[in-house]
């Protein structure tokens, strides 16, 4: 791990290798602060790093640990680290968190007043704080230099490293200042986080930090406390995302749509049907924004129906579900939007309602969003239009994602470049049995083909599916489907069987759809192809066609793998009034609920049910410092609770 610069002024003078009593004293400080007892797979190494002064690219999943791997560094080497991040609701909450712990944490960025500005250099200046969080700004300015250099700055940790890639998905111009790090700090190590694991960004953080000989650690990609289901969206979405949540009231969930007005609508509907949802995208004022994420991340409002746009500022741990009521672009972004559930480590799920029509949808945003900026004079130099190529090209992999009838967890593992290793996840709609393949698929292909070729391929899906369901409209009449061959040669089937099945003959290249003008409007015709006369002639049948599998009326998804057990000896009514107890404690000291005891930690305690607070140490998420805080007081709800209900305590 020695690091050999290429002339002896570039090596960090405190270079050394860990030393062997270090290891046990960063356990100790992480069961101190944290109450955490147990450190995940790459959280030493990238530990070991920071103490060793080399830089370092860690990459883990959203909710992997990431903060811990510079913040307990920080705390053992007791000079001051500074983290740079790109949003101060981010900062604010790492702060309070620390402080929570008992660290010393600050912030310097426009929110402080003068007075507060003084006091917090002043205890940088006499070496008291662990942790500055700056934002990438602020620390190019001279001013922030010199009190930087004052104190002989040795380690630099950046958060959310991929935004100074621009191949990445939040690339911040300003971050690109960070280039400046390695000559204006010869002496400091640089250590980059984050999530994002393509090896496009990867190698773009590396080269454009100038991190030297890094250690490189990335982590394992699968996120096995999620439920993953990609179910067929059907007419009235409405019920479809009722029906989400209904399994998760009252607990934390986001919902994505694509455009700014459907999140407008589905708030709407979901308040008339008594949710306390609230919207979230960019056509809002900066300030309704900020209250969308306050009252979410304060436990006041229980859904947030989002654009895109609701992303890297959520920092609450206890998100119990996220849909998606339409495809993301890509699957990066699906991994980046929905690892916002269960960064706590407890079950979540994902639920994304598809339909073929969402590739169409996204190209026709991104074709017009293209078209503006090139007529725009403000187009960056390197944005020709190639870039749109790309971008259908993710979209198309995402599509085939949704429509594959393989493993959710495995294929999304494999897009990162790991391997899953199991067969069944027992976590996804493929695994669970909840989506199915359809027997018979090749002769409804053939069916659904020769319609089209019945229709001299001049109808759209809609028109299709009627004439093979045999419906009896004026539309099918007035246009003679009737007297064609294929009528009603799909009637047992539903319409949205039907529709779906077209959408993954597209997708299977064997049926096309294309847009046509007709009488001034442009209107989605299906056309055929070679493949298409390959299926009908019986010359290729690996055709493959899904559909949800027939439930019950009433009967509800089992439980998966993740979501089983997980509530197993929780004491349900104990966790509600500390869940109360915790969201006023978190009201009167204006910190999230998640900066008391995150839910895991809830659950511990209203499984255990500890009598003393000796008994209560002992529970992950609890460190000393919590301990001596509101130990006491969690401890009356307990006693309280069990004299009512006669619980048994120690469990
Ligand atoms: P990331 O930045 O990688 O998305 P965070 O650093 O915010 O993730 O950590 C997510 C959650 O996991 C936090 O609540 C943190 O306290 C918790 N955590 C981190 N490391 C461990 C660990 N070794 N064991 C248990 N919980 C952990
Ligand atoms: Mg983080
Ligand atoms: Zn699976």
């Amino acid at each position: 791990m020695i690091y050999l610069g290429a002339s002896p002024q570039d090596t960090p003078v405190n270079y050394m290798q860990t030393l062997p009593t270090q290891i046990p004293q960063l356990r100790e400080i992480v069961a101190k602060h944290w109450g955490i007892r147990e450190l995940r797979p790459l959280q030493e190494p990238a530990m070991c790093s920071v103490l060793d002064g080399r830089d370092s690219l860690v990459v883990m999943p959203t909710g992997g640990g990431k903060s811990l791997c510079f913040q307990a560094p920080a705390v053992l080497r007791g000079d001051t680290t500074v983290v740079i991040s790109p949003l101060i609701s981010l900062m604010k909450d790492q702060v309070d968190g620390l402080i929570a712990s008992g660290i010393a944490a600050v912030q310097l960025n426009s929110s402080l007043t003068p007075e507060e500005r003084q006091k917090a250099e002043r205890d940088i200046v006499n070496g008291k704080i662990r942790l500055l969080f700056v934002s990438p700004e602020r620390l190019v300015q001279t001013d922030m230099q010199d009190l930087l250099r004052k104190i002989d700055v040795r380690t630099f940790a950046i958060d959310e490293a991929h935004c100074i890639s621009h191949w990445g998905h939040d690339f911040r111009p300003e971050y690109r200042q960070l280039r400046l790090l390695k000559t204006m700090f010869p002496k400091a190590s640089v250590h980059a986080y984050t999530a994002t694991a393509t090896e496009q960004v990867r190698s773009d953080i590396i080269q454009q930090l100038g991190l030297k000989d890094p250690e490189i650690l990335i982590g394992n990609f699968d996120r096995s406390n999620l439920t993953y289901r990609i179910i067929s969206r059907r007419g009235g979405t409405l019920k479809q995302v009722l029906s989400v949540i209904d399994r998760h009231r009252k607990e934390g969930g986001i919902i994505y749509c694509i455009r700014r007005a459907e999140v407008d609508e589905l708030t709407r509907d979901l308040k008339e049907a008594g949710i306390k949802a609230m919207p979230y995208h960019a056509g809002m004022t900066a300030q309704e924004r900020a209250q969308t994420q306050e009252a979410f991340s304060e436990e006041h409002c229980d859904v947030v129906v989002a654009t895109v746009a609701f992303g890297m500022g959520i920092d609450r741990s206890n998100v119990r579900y996220v849909l998606h009521t339409a495809m993301p672009k890509s699957l990066e972004a699906y991994q980046q939007e929905t690892g916002r559930a269960g960064r706590d480590g407890l079950e979540a799920e994902c639920v994304l309602l598809h339909s073929g029509a969402d590739v169409f949808t996204w190209k026709a945003i991104m074709q017009k969003a293209a078209s503006e900026q090139s007529q725009s004079q403000f187009h960056y130099q390197d944005n020709d239009l190639s870039y749109l190529e790309t971008a259908f090209e993710h979209l198309n992999m995402m599509d085939r994602y949704c429509r594959g009838a393989a493993c959710r967890h495995s294929l999304l593992v494999a897009h990162f470049g790991q391997t899953y290793g199991k067969d069944n996840c027992g976590a996804c709609d493929i695994c669970l049995g909840e989506t199915v393949e359809v027997e018979g698929a090749l002769i409804i292909a053939q069916k659904i083909l020769s319609c089209v070729a019945r229709l001299k391929e001049k109808y759209g899906i809609g028109y299709v599916a009627a004439v093979l369901r045999g419906e009896n409209s004026q539309e099918v009449k007035n246009r003679g489907g009737q007297s064609l061959s294929t009528y009603g040669l799909l009637k047992e089937y539903h319409v949205n069987d039907i529709r779906d099945w077209a959408y993954q003959l597209i997708s299977q290249e064997v049926l096309v759809q294309e847009n046509v003008e007709s009488y001034g409007r442009v209107v989605p015709i299906l056309k055929l192809n070679g493949g298409s006369w390959q299926v009908m002639r019986g010359d290729r049948t690996n055709i493959r066609l899904l559909k949800p599998a027939e439930r019950k009326k009433g009967e509800r998804a089992k439980p998966s793998k993740a979501e089983s057990g997980s509530w197993d000896g929780v004491d349900r009514d104990l966790f509600e009034s500390m869940r109360e107890l915790r969201r006023q404690l978190a009201d009167e000291r204006k910190v999230p609920p998640y900066i008391i005891f995150p839910d895991s930690t809830l659950r511990e305690l209203a499984r255990v049910r500890p009598s003393s607070l000796e008994r209560m140490r002992m529970v992950s998420g609890i460190g000393d410092s919590k301990l001596r805080d509101l130990g006491q007081t969690f401890l009356s709800t307990i006693h309280a609770h069990c004299q009512e209900s006669g619980a048994a305590m120690d469990q």
